[in-house]
């Protein structure tokens, strides 16, 4: 199902539904029922995660966070759905979850914290708004606002500078995504029922205050580091305040005192460890907006020396001499990383790209359709997938492709090329 269909169903859906709220017990109007919360929320798994550079390359922490996770919401009030947390591969500061018990944070926010106990209050906040139905009641709302927007149109004024399509299809990805944006009341809420179900799995709730002191703290050195959690989640020194008076009152009698640490640390050991290569990538990515490739590469070199197993950082690497127009290197860079984790859309992508400049169309086209399984309906791959067929001269299956990326778009140069080589052809009666 393409994220637009999606949309649609969405759309159908919250003008069809009334379900209760588990948490009120109330009749609550443009509830998503459960069974299409869940169906969309798998729907949009991938394209999130893909969108945050996919699962951070950690299968030991991943199954560590997702039992921390599911600890958490088998003491909440919504303990039946599919849960499923995970560590997406993103320095930006983030958590979030989407509808049906999807839940992620980002390598970035991970990094911040110092014991299991913060890690269970992220968590259980974000469970939260699950169990309170914010995560439908948002998504509902935000689509409804949205619609007007073309959703897909991700072509931007590509002047065959194919390395900013690389850019550009990265950025794309994420620009589509919905935000959730929850109230000031429904984060009360989410606070308030994170740290129930802490308690309840044996968490000590004050982790759930040093978490947000982390952010907090944060946010008054560097704020732009968390422009994009609180936008989201909106931030207050009164949450904080709220937070220790629920502890003060309901928690009193823990231990309030003693923290998780021994699993924490021994699970987190890796991620501690690259943090500061993927410093040095940051740094590469704003050298690469300023278009300044070589400083780009050798900081990324150095980057790979600190973490040799990130396969982002090869990705990036290989955009980097690709933009240099140096395609060998290119290709081993990204052979590296598609060995270590196939399954990064952007990495295929950028594959595929390097491979057409290159005149390797049929290896391109197979580079590409793993992509576009990846991430369905992305245009830049639905374009040089046609491109490839016609420079291979199959114009049928070229035909099929433009008309495909018509469908999805049509603004923007591709979509001109793709409908003046249809008319050409006959598949369309030109002006
Ligand atoms: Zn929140």
């Amino acid at each position: 199902m393409t994220f637009y269909k999606i949309v649609l169903l969405l759309l159908f859906l919250s003008l069809s539904g009334c379900a209760t709220n588990p948490v009120t017990g109330e009749k609550q109007l443009n509830l998503m029922s459960e069974d299409r919360e869940m169906a969309m929320g798998d729907a949009c798994y991938p394209v999130y995660t893909q969108s945050s550079n996919g699962l951070f390359q950690d299968k030991d922490l991943q199954s560590y966070v997702n039992q921390i996770g599911k600890s958490l919401a088998q003491k909440s009030h919504r303990p039946q759905l599919n849960y499923e947390f995970n560590v997406v591969n993103t320095s930006v500061i983030n958590a979030y979850a989407l509808p049906g018990g999807k839940i992620s944070i980002t390598r970035g926010l991970l990094g911040l914290m110092k014991n299991e106990d913060q890690l269970a209050g992220v968590l259980g906040h974000e469970i939260g708004h699950v169990s309170a139905r914010h995560v439908a009641a948002g998504y509902t709302r935000s689509v409804l606002t949205n619609l007007g927007l073309s959703l897909l149109d991700t072509v931007m004024s590509a002047k065959e500078v194919k390395h900013r399509e690389y850019y550009n299809t990265a950025a794309g990805l994420a620009a589509n995504l919905i935000v959730m944006k929850y109230s000031r009341d429904q984060e009360r809420e989410a606070d308030a029922l994170g740290m129930e179900y802490m308690v309840k799995a044996g968490y000590n709730p004050q982790g759930f205050v040093q978490s947000m002191q982390i952010l907090q703290s944060l946010s008054q050195r560097e704020p732009s580091k968390l422009e994009v959690m609180f936008q989201s989640h909106p931030m207050s020194l009164e949450r904080i305040e709220n937070a220790k008076s629920q502890i003060h009152s309901n928690f009193a009698a823990l231990p309030l005192d003693t923290f998780q640490l021994d699993e924490f640390e021994k699970n987190t050991k890796y991620l501690k460890k690259v943090i500061p290569a993927y410093k040095q990538y940051d740094q590469a990515e704003e050298l690469v907006k300023k278009e300044k490739f070589g400083e780009a590469v050798s900081l990324l070199k150095k980057a790979l020396d600190i973490a040799p197993d990130e396969a982002l950082i090869h990705t990036t690497l290989s955009a980097a001499y690709f933009a240099e127009k140096r395609y060998d290197e290119a290709m081993d860079e990204i052979e590296s990383s598609l060995v270590i984790y196939p399954d990064l859309f952007v990495s295929r992508f950028l594959s595929g790209l390097i491979l057409h400049t290159t005149n390797e169309f049929e290896e391109s086209i197979t580079q590409l359709k793993t992509a576009d399984n990846l991430v369905c309906d992305n245009v830049n791959v639905v374009f040089y997938l046609g491109l490839n067929h016609e420079k291979l001269r199959d114009q049928e299956t070229a035909a099929r492709y433009y008309k495909r990326l018509l469908q999805l778009t049509n603004k923007g140069e591709k979509a001109v090329y793709a409908y003046q080589r249809l008319c050409e052809w006959g598949y369309v009666r030109g002006r």
